[in-house]
């Protein structure tokens, strides 16, 4: 089994060394970045198993990073805190957070947890089969091909629309009245626009697929033929 990757995000290197260490020593891969920003780059290109993320950072606060960060994945949280008024807002309001810990703190204790909330997200239900588009109503986020798609509100109306019915022939009319809450601003053209825009972004994951299909005079329809995955 390979190590589980863990991403320290810590500006203060004499904690980041103590961590990195106590997590080498067993059995973890750490990997540690010094700020938000740098932070949420690396959870895009080399996504860790667990983030341990302070509070206090240098650029973003630990909170807005976390937010960020959960914008495109589920993956594990511990803050770290240094206040004690910083302990009551990640318990207070029931950020999703995995856990905290409280600085100083002891490295054995912090890994016996991190332990604890691997074992817990390993349990966690089996991932779907796999399907072109996964629609997130809670998020209002639709991932194509686990690519998460950054939509307009009617582009998300559209495509959740289509997505749920594939194959499925739907007039602009019938779109601009499920999708558009103003009705008598909107006209044909508009569906058109935003198809448009969203067929662009559907490219840029999966260039050579063509998943809303036009049926001329009729309107537009999810394809059914798309590969599970790419
Ligand atoms: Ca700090």
């Amino acid at each position: 089994m390979s190590k589980p990757r863990v991403l320290i995000v810590e500006d203060e290197p004499g904690i980041a060394d103590t961590l990195q260490y106590a997590l080498a020593t067993d059995g973890f891969e750490p990997h540690w970045v010094a700020t938000g920003a740098a932070a949420l780059q690396r959870q895009r290109e080399a996504p860790a198993d667990l983030v341990i993320l302070d509070v206090g950072l240098p650029d973003l606060n630990g909170f807005e990073v976390f937010r960020r960060l959960r914008e495109g994945s589920d993956v594990p949280v511990v803050f770290l805190t240094a206040r004690a008024d910083e302990i009551d807002r990640v318990v207070g309001l029931e950020l999703g957070a995995d856990d905290y810990v409280a600085k100083p703190f002891s490295p054995r204790e912090l890994v016996a947890r991190l332990r604890v909330i691997l074992r817990r997200s390993a349990r966690a239900p089996a991932p779907a089969p796999a399907q072109p588009f996964v629609v997130d109503e809670g998020r209002r986020q639709i991932r194509f091909y686990g690519r998460v798609l950054e939509l307009s509100r009617y582009e998300y109306g559209l495509l959740k629309t289509l997505v749920e019915r594939p194959g499925h022939v739907y007039s602009r009319e019938v779109l601009l009245d499920k999708v558009w809450d103003e009705r008598s601003e909107s006209l044909d053209r508009t569906v058109d626009a935003h198809v448009k825009t969203l067929r662009a972004k559907l490219k840029a994951v999966a260039p050579q697929l063509e998943p809303i299909r036009t049926h001329r005079g009729s309107g537009y329809a999810l394809a059914e033929d798309l590969p599970p995955s790419l």
